[in-house]
């Protein structure tokens, strides 16, 4: 672990994005050590995120950026290949194909995202419309997905709808059969790994008038998104929900997001039979600091346990080239995505790490009106403007790049061509005891 003196240095590196009331920054910079970050989302990764948005290239300032300190799960978790076979990221062989499919299925629309990471629901009410935009211009120039989350479709994202997922939630907020039309993808939230059982808040100061008119709801008031859907009980009950959609939009692929219980195998072929494209598990530690930190670390399964339980249940009923399997809850670096691969996931969705690519500092007020300094989960018109879309944009592209290129690394290194090579392969992991 880095000196609070070395991280302090690192931290002047990037004190254009350090702004007033930056407390936890500003801790770092007075000296005191642990104040940025927690064991999850340690100071150096956050720093080490910071500058790859900056470069578009792994860290050069000697940062540990591909674990944390949790002290278990991904971060203790090794490939097998000595550093020595890993290759400089300008001796990375280009040509290894880290494309995936997100329909197996016989039928329907192709859609291949050439990076097996695309980014997770995040609201329009939770986050800033500013950063929802540069969420959807980066997704556009990587040509993989972002998705609106359950506030509905503001139209600014209209001129990036081939790369927006549109998401259907149990507040039915802002859903629409026009942005239904408009996706590719249409998700369905079932829970959220971050706050299963939970549903979710938007709390009264939040509540703007362009926020309320999309929710159609009134301005100023906390907004409940009810925990379960009241319309789904059973297998059954769901396919109906697939149905729905198809009918709406018969080229739509179908993506359902739950949680991670303990019998997630089972609700993953409930999700497949009733004609879902992707199964999309959220485990615990995602989320924005509007997530209650009791939930968080308390309800759901960590997705590193979860990924392997449903990779193999599905290759067990012989459907798992049928379905893809995405993961969320807690995937902060390239590493962690390769990781979640090489336990039996397609790809990854990710959030968090976004955010810190635009100056998130973990700071954990996401919930309040004004309380994100950075304007990422504001809604407060003049907070907002702290984001420009095409800086944000750019960054979070040059994170993307970045972890492009460690991907490639890692499967150099390992001697593999493609990243589908890698699915399930646990035998080329180990485990720190
Ligand atoms: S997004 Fe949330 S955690 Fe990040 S800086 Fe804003 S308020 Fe803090």
């Amino acid at each position: 672990m880095k000196s609070a003196q070395e991280l302090k240095v690192i931290a002047e590196k990037h004190s254009h994005l350090i702004r007033n009331g930056l407390n936890k920054l500003s801790s770092l910079r007075y000296g005191i050590p642990g104040a940025l970050g927690n064991l999850r989302w340690t100071a150096e990764l956050i720093l080490a995120t910071y500058e790859q948005a900056s470069t578009g290239k792994p860290p050069t300032s000697n940062l540990e950026y591909r674990i944390g300190r949790s002290g278990g799960g991904f971060d203790r978790l090794r490939f097998k290949f000595s550093e020595k076979t890993l290759p400089t990221p300008d001796e990375v062989d280009k040509s290894i194909d880290l494309s995936i499919p997100l329909n197996k299925q016989k039928n329907g629309r192709r859609i291949t995202i050439p990076i097996p990471i695309y980014g997770g629901g995040m609201s329009f009410g939770s986050i800033s419309l500013n950063f929802m935009l540069a969420r959807a211009m980066a997704a556009k120039t990587i040509g993989t997905f972002t998705s609106t989350g359950e506030g509905g479709y503001p139209p600014p994202l209209v001129p990036y709808k081939d790369h927006v997922i549109t998401q259907v939630a149990t507040g039915l907020f802002g859903v629409r059969e026009e942005t239904i039309q408009y996706a590719p993808i249409v998700e369905f939230k079932y829970a959220q790994g971050a706050k299963p059982g939970l549903g979710g808040h938007l709390l009264a100061d939040k509540v703007t008038a362009e926020v309320a008119k999309m929710r159609e709801s009134s301005t100023f008031t906390t907004l409940y998104s009810p925990f379960p859907f009241h319309s789904v009980y059973s297998v059954e009950d769901h396919k109906k929900h697939v149905d729905w959609i198809k009918t709406v939009n018969p080229t739509a692929l179908v993506s359902v997001k739950v949680s991670t219980p303990k019998d997630i195998d089972m609700v993953a072929i409930g999700i497949y039979y009733a004609g879902a494209h992707i199964i999309h598990m959220d485990g615990s530690y995602g989320g924005t600091g509007a997530a209650p930190e009791i939930a968080k670390k308390n309800i759901a399964m960590p997705i590193e346990y979860a990924i392997p339980i449903v990779h193999k249940y599905l290759t067990s009923e012989g459907v798992r080239d049928e379905v893809t399997l995405i993961a969320s809850g807690g995937i902060r670096t390239a590493y962690d995505v390769a990781k979640a691969i090489a336990l039996g996931a397609d790809g990854c969705v990710i959030g968090t790490a976004e955010s810190i690519a635009v100056g998130c500092t973990h700071c954990g007020n996401c919930e309040r009106g004004r309380g994100c300094q950075i304007g990422i989960t504001t809604t407060d018109p003049e907070l907002s403007l702290f984001i420009d879309p095409k800086w944000g944009a750019q960054r979070i592209v040059n994170l993307y790049n970045s972890w492009t290129i460690q991907l490639r690394q890692i499967l150099q290194a390992l001697g593999l061509d493609s990243i589908k090579e890698l699915r399930g392969r646990t035998d080329l992991l180990y485990y720190l005891k």
